[in-house]
Order: structure tokens, then sequence, then C-alpha cells
């Protein structure tokens, strides 16, 4: 394929994925902003006209301020790519670290540099987010300086975890012949299922305190109901989530002994016992299930696919140019390829996220029909309209919009769902 080829490509996949995202987006915020003033019949009753306004009000301040970072993101993508980004960055390093450091520091200055200057580039968004749209809704509890502290551990957290893995990767890309994408991806495999295990135990107590349960009445009830599950004991735990959100959560995390139910103490704070319960029995069904285990298979399967896919581009000429960059001729182009690919894969990969969304509702359905068998159907119910209401989302999402983005159903239809599995 000649250059001109992978050129129009990619602007066609960048094309039909800005114009699905902008039609999406805007039908999103019509179907919201239509249903502002109308609490859903099911839900009257339940929910105040007051907490509805706000979730729609919410929704459409994020999808306005969704609008304007996908425009951004989308110049930023083009700015690297046909606008020569990358290419300028990468001739600037194979200038100055190449022939003083050789061609693995060359490698990874380019993987570090591109990584910073694509933080600072979304830094703004993520203050703005944050201290604009979280602050007004009441959800923001972070402060400036902790603020700057996540972000000076995150990036920590990212070159002491990510340099290796990428020197690693380079070395296989460099070192294992024409098969390296199949070597890599073994590589990555590993390091994801250490990661599983890690992330739990050492990564997120950076962030968070993660405490046994204090509440000695509520923890017995919940022994019992993880005994009845068959999940260990010391499994479950509270976040101190209020630290930086408003917005409640749980969720379930982990791999063999270091997986665990999280809660985040905001969640804890607005449910009753019985209501405790029902969200961790559906957050057990997810264990029960094994969905952890079948997103971790799904994830390699695509893994492999793009790193084969990956292994053949690698070898062209005409990918590079035809993505604004010149292939290296005195060093390797390894970290090249992959900081295009990386580039390149998302407004094709776009098409496959409602598949992904597919299987994800699929799996809340499971657990909370799970939930239902363990605990009470009722409690999950009132549980989950309350973290609805807490965290201000729309009862009256757009169908199409859901299709492709929502990892959990609409609460319209979880709770629909809920008597079937409880009968
Ligand atoms: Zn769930």
């Amino acid at each position: 394929m000649h250059g001109f080829t992978y050129t129009a490509l990619f602007a066609l996949a960048l094309l039909m994925s800005l114009a699905a995202k902008f039609w999406l987006a805007t039908r999103q915020m019509r179907h919201v902003a239509h249903h502002r003033d109308q609490v859903p019949p099911a839900f009257v009753g339940t929910v105040t006209p007051q907490a509805h306004r706000r979730g729609a009000d919410y929704t459409l301040a994020k999808g306005r301020f969704g609008l304007l970072a996908t425009a951004f993101g989308t110049l930023v993508l083009l700015g690297w790519t046909l606008l020569g980004g990358l290419d300028a960055l990468n001739q600037a390093l194979l200038d100055t670290v190449q022939p003083r450091f050789g061609s693995m520091a060359y490698q990874l200055a380019l993987l570090a540099a591109f990584a910073l200057i694509g933080a600072a580039l979304d830094l703004p968004f993520e203050v703005y987010s944050t201290f604009r749209i979280e602050q007004r809704f009441g959800f923001n509890r972070m402060t400036p300086g902790l603020f700057v502290s996540d972000l000076a551990k995150n990036t920590a957290v990212g070159a002491l975890i990510g340099l290796p893995l990428a020197a690693l990767i380079l070395w296989i890309m460099g070192a294992a012949g024409a098969l390296w994408w199949l070597w890599a991806w073994v590589a990555w495999a590993l390091f994801n299922l250490v990661l599983l295990v890690l992330y739990p135990t050492v990564i997120a107590p950076l962030f968070n305190k993660f405490e046994p349960l204090a509440d000695a009445a509520l923890a017995a009830r919940v022994q019992s109901l993880m005994q009845r599950c068959g999940f260990a004991a010391q499994g479950l735990f509270v976040m101190d989530g209020s630290r930086r959100s408003a917005h409640a959560n749980a969720y379930f995390t982990g791999l063999g002994a270091a997986k665990r139910v999280v809660f985040f103490d905001t969640l804890l704070q607005r449910l009753s016992p019985g209501e405790v319960e029902a969200v961790l029995a559906h957050e057990l069904g997810h264990f029960n299930h094994r969905h952890v285990h079948k997103r971790i298979a799904g994830m390699f399967a695509f893994s492999l696919l793009a790193l084969a896919l990956l292994g053949w581009l690698s070898t062209q000429a005409a990918f590079f140019e035809g993505l604004g960059v010149t292939p290296n001729l005195q060093a390797p182009n390894d970290a090249l390829a992959l900081l295009l690919f990386m580039l390149a894969l998302p407004p094709f990969a776009f098409f496959v996220s409602p598949v992904m969304a597919h299987f994800s509702r699929r799996h809340e359905f499971e657990a909370d029909a799970y939930a239902c068998a363990q605990a009470s159907g009722q409690d999950l119910a009132s549980a989950l309209l309350k973290l609805h209401e807490d965290n201000a989302a729309t009862l009256t999402p757009d169908p199409m919009y859901v299709r492709f983005y929502y990892s959990h159903p609409p609460a319209s239809e979880r709770l629909a769902a809920l008597p079937a599995a409880n009968p």
C-alpha cells in the first residue's frame, strides 16, 4: 500500500468516528434537555423534580464539555500525525539523545516526551472538569494541593512502571525477530496479570486509605454473606473516596489473593445495612460470574490482534509516511511505530466500543440477578436509586447513546429487570 492509502484510511476513520461522536453527544443532550422537567413515570414519588433536574443539568454540562474536549483531542491528534508534530519531536530527540546515549535511551526519551506533552495538554481539561464542573454541582472535594500531589504521584508511578515495561517491549521488538509481536504480547499479558495483583494491594493504597469495615454489626452481616458466596473473609474494604469527590461507588477488582470488594465511604454513609448487603451481593455477583477473568480474556484477545497488526505495519515504510512521519534510517523505528499505532488505533477502535459496552452491561444484569438471589432485591433497588441520585446520573439517557457508551445499564432498565430476578 502507498502512503496515501494510509492517510486516506486514517482520515476516513477519524472523520467517521468524529461524526458519530458528535451525533451521539447531541442526541444525548437533546434527549436529556427534552425530559428535564418531567420525572419519568416509573420514578415519580421516589425521585424529586429537583433531583431530576439536577441530573439533567449535570449531564448537559458534562456533555458540552465533552464536545469541546473531543474537538481539542482531534486537533492534537492531527497535530501529532498529519501536521508533523511526532516527526518534529522524533527528529529533535534523534539529533540530541541518540548520538550521546544510544538507541534505547533515544527511544525511551521519545515515549516519555510524548507522554509528558500529552499529559500537559490534557491538564487544563482536568483542572476545569474538577474545579469547575464537579465543583459547581457540589461533587468536588479535591484541594489544589491534593490535585498537585496526585499529579506528582501519578507521574512517578507512571515512570516507575512505564519505563521498565517500555524498555522490555522495545528490547523484544529489537531482538526477537519477525515474531516479536507474539513475545511482546506474552510480556504484556504477564505485566497485566501482575498489575491486577499489584494495583489493589500496592498502587491504589498510595492514593487512598483502605480499611476493613468499622461497624461491627454490619461487618458480621456482610461476613455471613461473603461466606455464603465463597468469598475470602478479608475481602471487603472501605476507601476514603470522600477525600476527592462526593461521588459514591463500589467496585470489585483484583485477582487471586488480591481480589477485593471496595466500598467508597461516601456510599457507606448513605446506605442502610440491608442496602450495603445488597450492593455487596452485586459485587460478589461479578466475582461469582468470573467477570474480571472474562474481561481480561477479551482484552488479551484484542491486544494480540492489535500487536499482530502492529507487527506487520511496523515493517511498512508507507505506514509511517502516510501518517506524517519519516522513518529513521540510522536508528530503530520501534518506539516510533508504537506511538504512531497508539495514535492511529482509537478512531478505528471507537467502532468496537459498543461491543465492549454491551458485554459490560450484560455483566451488570448478571450481577444484579445474583444479588437478588443472595440478598434483598428491594434493598438493591433502593440502593441503586440512591447511587443514581447521589451521582446526579440522568434517568433519561438517549437509547442510542446508551448502546455506544454505557458500561452500566440505565437505572430504568436495571430496576425493571430486578423483579423478574427476584420473584
Ligand atoms: Zn456492577
